[in-house]
């Protein structure tokens, strides 16, 4: 399959590993883009909610469709309660409704901010919402040797930067002596060719769970400063 399908198919997997007990009810993702990711989260049978946000309110108008119910859900209805909303903010802000949730989702987001955004995207997730585990996903800029054309550039016009495994290795690091509640496993999505394999991944992907020791703190001052996009309740039997 096509790299960002891989994306989502390691974020689904790492959300349903057994080693989480019990499994998530609650997801964040931040930068959905254009929900993408919903159909995958969806299939997580303990989730019954999940919240995307982006900071493009016109992406978010166009795409919010994607997060409502088919009408296979309607006819084959859920056993649990799944409660969506999609929600119009910046991960620099926190919003009350981010509170309590297990895990949070970060895929190919952090290389679309500018670094003081990238800073307060790290009070948002480990200092205010302190989630189970969070998953990060971005491009590893040593595999760039072999894209031809790159031409010394990021592999997205927008693209703020793009880190080697040593620049991200250090960025987890600074968030993990920081919020020393979490520890991170690197890993990455996209295996080089055959005899290329010291560029490592096309992605790396990092994965940060709270010590299980931490109880995180309850009632943290905060008012919901996002806009709604659109809230679905899908139906159950
Ligand atoms: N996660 C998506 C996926 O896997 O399909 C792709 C993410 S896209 C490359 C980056 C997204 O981040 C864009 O939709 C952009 O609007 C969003 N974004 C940029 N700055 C943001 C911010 N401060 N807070 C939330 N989302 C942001």
């Amino acid at each position: 399959p096509p790299l960002y399908r891989q994306r989502y198919e390691t974020v689904k997997g790492i959300l349903n590993d057994k080693r989480w007990s019990p499994p998530f009810s609650s997801v964040v993702e931040f930068g959905c883009a254009e929900l993408a990711m919903f159909p995958y989260f969806k299939q997580l049978a303990n989730v019954t909610k999940i919240i995307m946000v982006d900071i493009d309110a016109d992406l978010l108008e166009y795409n919010a469709c994607r997060a409502s119910p088919l009408t296979f859900d309607y006819l084959c209805p859920r056993a649990t309660p799944l409660h969506v909303e999609v929600l119009c903010g910046s991960v620099a802000d926190c919003d009350a409704r981010l509170q309590g949730a297990n895990a949070v989702v970060c895929i190919e987001l952090i290389e679309h901010l500018e670094m003081d955004i990238v800073e307060k995207l790290g009070e948002t997730i480990f200092g205010f919402i302190e989630p189970e585990i969070a998953i990060f996903t971005t491009p590893n800029s040593d595999f760039n040797v072999l894209l031809n054309g790159l031409d010394g550039k990021f592999r997205h016009y927008d693209h703020k930067f793009e880190w080697s495994r040593k620049e991200f290795q250090d960025w987890t690091n600074k968030i993990t002596s920081c919020y020393p509640q979490y520890q991170v496993e690197i890993s990455g999505v996209g295996v080089p060719p055959q005899g290329q394999e010291s560029v490592g991944h096309c992605s790396q992907l990092a994965l940060f769970i709270r010590s299980r020791d931490y109880s995180p703190r309850v009632i943290k001052d905060s008012a919901e400063v996002y806009n709604v996009c659109r809230i679905y309740d899908h139906p159950m039997k």
